[in-house]
């Protein structure tokens, strides 16, 4: 163990392959099924809006899946990121753990989210495909999406939740600013968009009415594909590139690990983090993965793992997670993101096979993490991101002199200081979401024999 701050890889130790979790999962996956028939479905299926290349990673028992020059050169913008020992959030503690952080801030669109886009982008432009469409919520993906996409000379058209774009026109511009378009959702662009506007001329717009403006609008343009950020394992695997050089960088200072920790939105930064460490622990390895989430969405930790669909509009193909139901809407006075209503079925699968172990936190403690982590290690973490550090606070309480705690850093919260103002003024209360409402969303979940 030496005391260094910051562990830097060198450019030349940048993962040369992506590792894939699903041959190495103690169960294998339940397949995604046909939202109208529950049969498994085809490639085929998935081709109207996915190139080949991510539908046979979606798919792939291959172990180790190697990383393209092309997407290596771009993630050399900022990879290998830093893993950094937080000394000072340590000293303000006043614990005896040591505290790492995976910082995943420092790339161009603020988040660990290029990941996973550059290299969406890269396979569907070696494809052919001239543009990509999709969703975006508080506008992160978006951003990411956006700037890969601008990497590979595509067109990028993102359909933003109404409300998030009126209350968030930072993200906007900046997506705007990376040469893509963007629309608040409902917009006149798509026949789903429309239908919506007929009905409510203010129509505020959701998460699942934007997905499916995306999904529309991928399908009925030949040259046009649909993007995803999360949740889905070929998204997983690209974020392994996070987990394979925190294991190199743990290994420079002579550090083993004893706890993992991220933030679970979809699941894609958390499964990043700790599918690489899938094999040591079945091993026998001791380490511990712990997952992070809003009380106020406690999917892992309350939600029913079971078959349902990925969007609230029950377009796409049915996926077996941890589940609120897909007709869940997140309460407005929640400031913490993380809305989703699944999660990645890998993390699922892992946590139900007793891998990991989910924890729930409510909205002001963890933007108290974020106050604590800002005044000790100077940077304002994503609202996202302060949940992991909740649980890494919590982690580090009456450790044993030595313990590793090492969490990821998934984003910065530069765009999001009205989340903070709001917790400043006192204007955050916690809330939990209600057992009832959860039984009741869940009642809309599609019965699926056999399984
Ligand atoms: C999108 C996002 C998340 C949540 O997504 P996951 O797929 O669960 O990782 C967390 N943190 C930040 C900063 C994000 O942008």
């Amino acid at each position: 163990m030496s005391d260094e701050t910051k562990i830097i890889l060198p450019e030349s130790e940048l993962p040369t392959a992506w590792y894939n979790v699903l041959p190495d999962l103690p169960t294998p996956l339940p397949p995604p099924l046909d939202p109208q028939t529950h049969k498994p479905v085809s490639p085929d299926m998935l081709s109207a809006i996915f190139p080949p290349a991510l539908i046979e990673q979606e798919m792939s028992q291959e172990r180790w899946i190697p990383i393209p020059e092309e997407v290596r050169e771009i993630y050399k913008l900022w990879r290998p990121s830093p893993l950094v020992r937080a000394h000072r959030l340590e000293k303000a503690l006043g614990t005896r753990a040591r505290i790492y952080y995976k910082n995943e801030s420092v790339s161009p669109a603020g988040s660990h989210k290029p990941n996973t886009s550059v290299p969406q982008a890269y396979y569907n432009m070696k494809a052919g495909t001239r543009r990509l469409a999709t969703e975006t919520g508080a506008g992160q993906w978006g951003t990411a999406l956006s700037f890969a996409c601008q990497m590979f000379g595509m067109a990028c058209t993102v359909y933003m939740v109404r409300v998030s774009y009126d209350a968030k026109p930072y993200r906007g511009i900046l997506i705007r600013t990376y040469g893509a378009e963007v629309f608040p959702s409902p917009s006149d662009k798509t026949q789903a968009g429309r239908a919506a506007l007929v009905e409510n001329p203010d129509n505020p717009g959701s998460l699942g009415l934007a997905i499916s403006e995306a999904v529309e609008d991928a399908a009925t343009h030949a040259d046009t594909n649909y993007a995803l950020g999360s949740v889905l394992n070929h998204v997983i695997l690209h974020q392994t590139v996070t987990g394979l050089e925190t294991k190199k960088q743990l290994a420079m200072v002579g550090e083993t690990p004893d706890v993992l920790i991220g933030c679970v939105g979809g699941g894609s930064n958390f499964g990043g983090l700790v599918c690489p460490f899938v094999p040591d622990k079945l091993a026998g390895s001791k380490v511990r993965f712990v997952a992070a989430e809003p009380q106020a969405c406690p999917t892992l930790t309350r939600g029913e793992y079971r078959y349902d669909y990925g969007d609230v509009a029950g377009l796409t193909p049915l996926l077996k997670m941890h589940t609120l139901g897909h007709g869940f809407y997140p309460p407005a006075i929640h400031a913490g993101g993380l809305r989703y209503h699944g999660d990645a079925p890998i993390v699922c699968s892992l946590a139900k096979d007793g891998l990991v172990e989910a924890k729930a936190y409510y909205q002001k403690e963890v933007f108290e993490a974020g106050r604590i982590f800002l005044q000790s290690e100077g940077f304002l973490p994503a609202p996202e991101t302060t949940h992991a550090i909740a649980a890494a606070i919590e982690e580090a309480r009456d450790a044993p002199e030595g313990k590793v705690i090492v969490l990821l850093y998934s984003g910065h919260g530069m765009l999001d200081l009205a989340a903070y103002d709001a917790y400043l003024r006192g204007d955050l209360e916690n809330y939990a979401y209600p057992d009832a409402a959860i039984k009741k969303a869940l009642e809309s979940c599609p019965k699926v024999d056999g399984f």
